[in-house]
């Protein structure tokens, strides 16, 4: 693509929840030029290598760039932007006509900038009428979500990245910072640098690059965060440490969360024994907490990819309401997102099971306020499929048509074989993309070429609830077009008014003002929704073109003065109708599939430092490729000797669900009894090495959100 006349371009990373800027020029070899933005608050000009290589990955090989149609021989066709619209317009209108809404599904991305999703959400729950939208965030932070609106009535995030700074205790559960979310975790490190009374604690079954930096590592049995932070709850409660006046005032349900967490984690020595790990250290953790003011709990994956992820996620919370640290400077529980705009998605109403501006598909107000603002002819009236349900509803014919956007399901989603077999069934796939060649376009019916990152222009939120600009720097390639403008034209052709748009900034104004609209009109569920983008609306062109990196409801400032969220929380009026935030009791489970003799291992997945989801970016880049250049097995050197698989060699791993193949490592810090796979590679190269489709497809009964971190296997050499 052609750079766009200005010089330097200030915007946002394409990849992990930190957000960091990006400064990006023009060089004069005719290059890109990437730097950190020295102005942006969430990396203060730091970016790690996977942002610094960038420029690397915005050329055209493999792009899409014109509309295609696949025959009726199995080939891609070319045909122009009118053709395929009409085609897809036409293809879901007599779908729904036939069947219903239901019939049809949207399935989206975290990569989405927030006003692609917000125009996605729109034509699903106010005009299709249905609320089979769903995204790859799904497989992220949804327990975070459930979690936060079980806790405080809404999906608030308490903690900002200044948190972290004026802890005095850092606590990273299931959360490989320093791999992840490199810049955040580099932060934490220079203040260890700096205060060396800060102490950092993670807890993660593997022992990460992040665990260097740790004062404490608790290696527990994958699964049993439940156990150590009921059993913490216990502790605090039963040594006095507990905030009875906070508990007392602004909270609901201690004794009966209290009773739950005594009944099998009052005992710190069963704690220790359940989780694995040694008592010493589960104390000097407890005692740690118990006796440190400023803490902050930062969790990832580890927690929220579990069939218990929400109630992981409650019982982190339950800790931080007994002791009242919460809403105040250096302490809370942090969900510490993976993708660049989860956080805008959820914003917008892009799961299932939400409506837009953070308001709730069961409430038939929440409902009547976003019909009312859109105008729409209908509104979704029960919550979608959530992203596993939606794939097997596929499988079974109950949806016969899916609109992918920006995500490729076919290597990402657990039981990967099943999507295939979906994809292959369903009547109409469509799939809105930058890449020709992905193991879900190779099943697309309809591609349709969309802007990439440097194209596209638009606003991404991160995990600490700061709004930036994604800002395009390069001119749209062939003939790709953005995602907000793609969804608008088929909104248009199946009859729908309310999607003529001249560009984001009137998506966003109109985002904006709907988190106002009839915001604080009492209803049975809650006073008032503390998201709320009144002082960002009216925005024209050029107030957007310049809007800097914002959080909004503003949090907690540098001077100490807060606002927004945090003063919502300085107050301890949470979003629940009585102002009290809520414990949950979280009675422990263990996974939902257990080693057994056929599958003796337990596989854990994740990401490596270098790579981003299934490597449509980053393994253009000849620098991020070099650091992994392909996917491994890590595996414990004793239970490769016992399980006949070597070192440098390759090997099959197969659960119930699927298999495959990758080269044995050790030295990844696995414990005995467990494999780690990266979550990147997929199904184009020679052995299949996608291990989605090794993953099981069971999901926590709350979120939806699926058990990444805990399929039984079996591992042979291949
Ligand atoms: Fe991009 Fe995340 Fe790295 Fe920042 S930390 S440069 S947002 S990948």
């Amino acid at each position: 693509p052609l750079a766009l006349a200005v010089a330097t371009t200030s915007t946002t990373c394409p990849y992990c929840g930190v957000g960091c800027g990006v400064s990006a020029s023009m060089k004069d070899d005719g290059r890109i030029g990437i730097q950190g933005d020295a102005q942006h608050p969430a990396n203060f000009g730091r970016l790690c290598v996977k942002g610094s290589a960038l420029g690397e990955t915005v050329d055209l090989d493999g792009r899409l760039l014109h509309p295609q149609l696949r025959d009726a021989q199995g080939q891609l066709q070319q045909l122009a932007w009118d053709q395929a619209l009409d085609h897809v317009a036409s293809k879901f209108s007599a779908i729904i006509a036939e069947h219903g809404p239901d019939a049809v599904a949207l399935y989206v991305s975290g990569q989405l900038l927030t006003e692609d999703y917000y125009i996605a959400n729109k034509l699903m729950k106010g005009y299709i009428g249905s609320a089979n939208i769903d995204t790859n965030s799904r497989l992220c932070m949804s327990s975070a979500v459930a979690g936060h609106k079980r806790a405080f009535g809404e999906d608030l995030v308490p903690v900002c990245y200044e948190d972290l700074e004026l802890a005095d205790l850092v606590v990273l559960v299931g959360s490989n910072a320093a791999w992840c979310h490199p810049i955040l975790f580099q932060r934490i490190a220079r203040l260890k640098e700096t205060r060396p009374a800060l102490r950092l604690v993670v807890i993660d079954p593997r022992r990460t690059a992040t665990c260097e930096l740790a004062d404490l590592h608790l290696p527990i049995k994958p699964g049993t965060d439940v156990w150590l932070f009921n059993g913490l709850m216990s502790y605090l409660a039963h040594r006095g440490l507990r905030d009875n006046a906070f508990i007392e005032a602004h909270t609901k349900g201690f004794d009966e969360a209290l009773a739950v967490a005594d009944a099998d984690c009052a005992d710190p020595a069963t704690v220790a024994r359940l989780c694995k790990i040694d008592l010493k250290d589960l104390l000097a953790f407890y005692e740690a907490f118990a006796n440190t003011e400023k803490v902050v709990t930062g969790f990832s994956m580890g927690v929220n990819q579990s069939s218990a992820g929400t109630d992981k996620v409650n019982s982190i919370i339950n800790c931080h309401l007994a002791t009242g640290r919460i809403g105040k400077p250096g302490m809370g529980p942090f969900s510490i997102t993976g993708q660049p705009n989860a956080m805008g998605g959820r914003e917008v109403g892009g799961l299932a099971n939400m409506l837009a501006a953070h308001m709730d598909l069961d409430q038939p107000l929440h409902r009547q306020i976003v019909q009312d603002f859109w105008q729409s002819p209908r509104i979704a009236d029960k919550p979608g499929l959530k992203a596993v349900d939606m794939f097997r509803a596929i499988e079974e014919g109950r949806i016969k048509a899916v609109w992918i956007m920006a995500t490729n399901p076919m290597v990402s989603l657990p039981d990967a074989d099943l999507v295939q077999r979906a994809l292959q069934k369903c009547e109409l796939v469509v799939s809105s993309d930058v890449i020709t060649q992905t193991d879900t376009n190779a099943l697309a019916h309809v591609l349709l070429p969309a802007l990439a990152w440097g194209e596209k222009d638009g606003t991404v939120t991160n995990s600490e609830r700061r709004i930036s600009r994604q800002r395009a720097f390069l001119s749209a390639p062939g003939e790709a077009r953005g995602d907000w403008r793609i969804i608008c034209d088929v909104a248009r052709r199946m009859g729908f008014d309310g999607f003529d748009f001249a560009g984001p900034h009137e998506i966003f104004d109109e985002h904006a003002r709907l988190s106002a609209h009839r915001n604080g009109e009492a209803d049975a569920s809650r006073v008032r929704r503390v998201f709320n983008l009144a002082g960002l609306t009216g925005m024209d062109r050029a107030a957007y073109d310049a809007l800097a990196p914002i959080q909004w409801p503003v949090q907690r400032l540098s001077d100490g003065s807060v606002s927004g969220t945090a003063r919502v929380l300085e107050d301890h009026r949470f979003s629940h109708a009585d102002g009290r935030a809520r414990f949950v009791p979280t009675a422990p489970r263990s996974a939902a599939h257990a080693a057994c003799e056929d599958y003796p291992l337990i596989l854990n997945t994740g990401r490596v430092r270098d790579h981003w989801h299934t490597m449509t970016r980053t393994g253009r880049s000849a620098t991020l490729a070099s650091h992994i250049p392909e996917s491994f097995i890590d595996i414990h050197p004793q239970d490769a000797l016992l399980y006949g698989v070597r070192e440098g060699g390759l090997a099959r791993i197969s659960s119930r669900w699927g298999a495959m193949v990758a080269r044995v490592q050790h030295g990844g810090g696995i414990a005995r009894g467990s494999v780690f796979v990266p979550i990147h590679w997929n199904g184009q190269s020679a052995s299949d090495a996608r291990v989605g489709a090794v993953v099981n497809p069971v999901v926590d009964p709350v979120s939806g959100e699926p058990e990444f971190k805990h399929t039984p296997v079996a591992i042979e050499e291949f």
